[in-house]
């Protein structure tokens, strides 16, 4: 378990915050930002009180308000669409690329409307999305473009560190995250000064001192004890990173000759952070039994695209207007991924992997 190889660290750190008392925002916040924003190559950090609170807040300080439109990935966690419509705007999806499943560039273009304020694009399982592009057609039209990097930790496009690229990216530490808190926590990294220091105060009820309000904000702040377990976790982060990587690599050389299964595209150049493992095969379903039945448990990320959830049914989408990312819902599995797995777990799981697309995965196809 991760915590017991760095409990003593962790220990005082958390008994630092318990003696001295403060526990929202102050020293130990204002530490991991600095700390965080060096990390990421950014001058300035700015810590929230979730993911979804960093997309929100961002969406917010970059000016977008009710009866905009924001185009993002269908290919997502839900809470890359609720920050933008808890703004009052409406989100609008765009087709993902069947390799990297990030949003598809060639296909922005047709969905900007008047109403466009921005782009929000997913840094998926780790890997981010195709960037260049994306901030050409930004320019062209006058739009932000605000990185959901909730799953992409230190990953980077070409040489371009995640949250270096934009207008601002958006974490998540979450504690299953490549960098997770001992509860919920997240942060924006920005280059503009104008939206970190409206992201802080918007986070904080639009304080500037005790008693007075610049603007109606939230109450959305990054606790002390939080900020304390991410410091002692960021100074590993590097390292798990490489494990990570390490470990895809394993991944890739045991299963990259399976028939029926794809093993994670990487673009070259630029570096996977593998918060997930994701490979595709059409027997999906038939393989994640297979691999339970052997105490292997998979994940799936994600089986239902946004615009067919139940939530999102009143923006109007059907079956049929995102082929491919409705594809890739039926067809990708999360294999066990860690930085602390080892070389023989991962054997054993690639050789379940092997051996049910040999055996079952050819008679069964679902
Ligand atoms: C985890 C996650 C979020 C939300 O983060 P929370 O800290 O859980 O609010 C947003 N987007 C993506 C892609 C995520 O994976």
């Amino acid at each position: 378990m991760q915590y017991l190889s760095i409990k003593e660290e962790i220990d005082s750190a958390i008994h630092r915050i318990l003696t001295n008392g403060t526990f929202i925002l102050g020293e130990e916040v204002s530490l991991f930002e600095q700390e965080f924003a060096a990390f990421c190559r950014t001058p300035y950090a700015i810590g929230v009180a979730s993911g979804t609170a960093a997309l929100h807040l961002a969406l917010r300080a970059c000016g977008v308000t009710s009866g905009d439109e924001v185009i993002t990935s269908p290919f997502t966690f839900i809470a890359t669409s609720e920050a933008i419509s808890q703004c009052g705007a409406k989100p609008v999806f765009v087709e993902i690329d069947p390799q990297t499943y990030t949003i598809d560039p060639s296909k922005i273009e047709a969905a900007i409307t008047t109403k466009t304020k921005a782009i929000l694009p997913v840094h998926l399982y780790g890997q981010t999305a195709d960037m260049s592009p994306i901030m050409e057609i930004a320019h062209k039209y006058g739009l932000k473009v605000i990185e959901d990097a909730a799953q992409a930790h230190g990953a980077s496009y070409y040489d371009q560190p995640v949250g270096t690229i934009s207008d601002v990216a958006c974490f998540s530490f979450f504690p299953g995250k490549n960098l997770g808190a001992y509860g919920d926590a997240g942060a924006i990294v920005t280059n503009n000064p104008d939206i970190a220091h409206h992201v802080a105060l918007l986070r904080n009820h639009g304080r500037s001192q005790k008693y007075e309000h610049l603007i109606e904000g939230f109450g959305e702040r990054l606790d002390a004890l939080q900020a304390a377990v991410l410091r002692v976790k960021l100074r590993y982060l590097a390292s798990w990173t490489t494990s990570r990587q390490q470990n895809a690599r394993r991944y890739n050389e045991l299963l990259s000759n399976s028939p029926d299964l794809t093993t994670p595209y990487c673009r070259l150049g630029t570096s996977h952070v593998y918060h997930l493992y994701v490979v595709r095969t059409r027997h999906r379903e038939a393989l994640r039994r297979a691999l339970d039945v052997q105490g292997i448990s998979c994940g799936i990320h994600y089986p239902v695209p946004l615009h067919l959830q139940p939530a999102l049914r009143y923006l109007g989408y059907t079956q049929g207007n995102f082929p491919i990312a409705e594809e890739a819902a039926q067809e990708v599995l999360s294999l066990p991924m860690d930085s602390s797995l080892t070389e023989s777990q991962i054997s054993l799981i690639a050789a379940a992997v092997v051996n049910f697309l040999r055996n079952d995965g050819s008679l069964q196809v679902n």
